[in-house]
């Protein structure tokens, strides 16, 4: 029995469900003949909640404390196209709590994607007009309207929980947690010898819980955290701080695994689209009719694919973390028409 096993049963209980576990586990068959080594999939984007996504793993653990301190208002900070404040939403709607959304930028006159469905599932949204383009100023500003927020729901008699940036705190990770072990099950059921995972990190939530579960297990593949933004100036203490939280929070003594970041796929920055991505989204939508988004998952899956073609890795598992909606934004969807055009009737 392994430490993983052991905390495997707190884990369980200490989550409120949102979604049905465990999410789907397949091979791709033809994109792994297309880029050469044994690919398999683990598909977080497919699951019942609001279009789901990795998140949503964060979420239940985070629900159950927001529950724990008796809070009925989820209270979450973005961008309007964030998959975070979308799926805050939807995971208040359908625990009964409220959501109030503290938005980056001001209202649009149109909305698409995960703006509108925050709306549809009840949301309340704020909009700050904080740009992103203010700079380093941008968490700042966006915190402080945050807080500001918070005041008021206090003053209106509400118990709102500030959720934490992109749901990765100590808590949040403990969701990623369960995920390796949910993982190790599967690989072992269907025989699959994979070597690594590969998965997009911006917040270091899932990369830190992934890790952290491997490290519990003590064996399984090696979880390679593909940098997507650069949240944190110090990402490894970042994420070794999240890991020493959350090994406090399963009562055991800390651990200190070792990170394995690829920084070489984030492009120019955070959210713009690179070559590289939408190449790896029209391949894979190619072979197997899977999609994948410019801003976080077609980044993983470009590192991946890279890998293998260069021969540094074997057989894989590509983490599918959600946010296929983001292709429909107006200028991720122009960006992947322009690179399919020349190429659409070309089959
Ligand atoms: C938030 C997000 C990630 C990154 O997860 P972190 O835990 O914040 O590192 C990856 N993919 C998608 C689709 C996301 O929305």
């Amino acid at each position: 029995m392994t430490r993983l096993d052991e905390v495997r049963g707190g884990l369980a209980r200490s989550r409120v469900p949102l979604t049905a576990l465990p999410t789907p586990l397949h091979r791709l068959p033809r994109f792994s003949a297309a880029v050469g080594a044994e690919i398999w999939i683990k598909r977080d984007d497919a699951a019942p909640l609001a279009l789901a996504g990795n998140k949503v793993r964060k979420l239940e653990q985070i629900l159950g404390d927001a529950r724990d301190r008796g809070c009925d208002v989820l209270l979450a900070q973005g961008a309007p196209i964030s998959n975070v404040t979308r799926a805050t939403a939807a995971a208040a709607a359908a625990a009964g709590l409220g959501a109030v959304l503290v938005l980056a930028g001001r209202e649009p006159e149109t909305t698409s994607g995960n703006l509108l469905l925050s709306g549809i599932v009840g949301a309340r949204l704020r909009f700050t007009g904080v740009q992103a383009t203010d700079g380093p100023d941008y968490w700042g500003a966006l915190g402080a309207a945050t807080r500001q927020v918070e005041r008021e729901l206090i003053a209106e008699g509400r118990r709102p929980y500030p959720m934490p940036v992109g749901c990765s705190s100590p808590r949040g990770v403990l969701g990623f947690v369960a995920a390796y072990a949910e993982l190790l099950d599967q690989l072992h059921e269907a025989g699959c010898r994979a070597d690594v995972v590969y998965h997009p990190s911006s917040s270091a939530g899932t990369h830190a819980g992934l890790t952290l579960g491997r490290r519990l297990a003590g064996h399984g593949p090696r979880v390679r955290g593909v940098l997507v933004a650069d949240v944190y100036d110090d990402l490894e203490e970042r994420l070794a701080s999240l890991i020493r939280e959350a090994c406090g929070l399963l009562g055991g003594s800390p651990v200190t695994p070792e990170f394995d970041i690829d920084h070489g796929h984030l492009g120019p920055a955070y959210g713009e689209a690179t070559q590289e991505a939408l190449d790896a989204i029209v391949l894979l939508a190619r072979t197997e009719g899977v999609m994948c988004d410019p801003v976080y998952t077609g980044k993983a899956l470009a590192a991946l694919i890279a890998d293998v073609r260069a021969g540094r890795e074997g057989p894989c598992i590509f983490w599918h973390t959600g946010g296929v909606q983001g292709v429909f934004e107006p200028r991720y969807a122009r960006a992947l028409w322009d690179h399919i055009a020349p190429r659409l009737n070309a089959r």
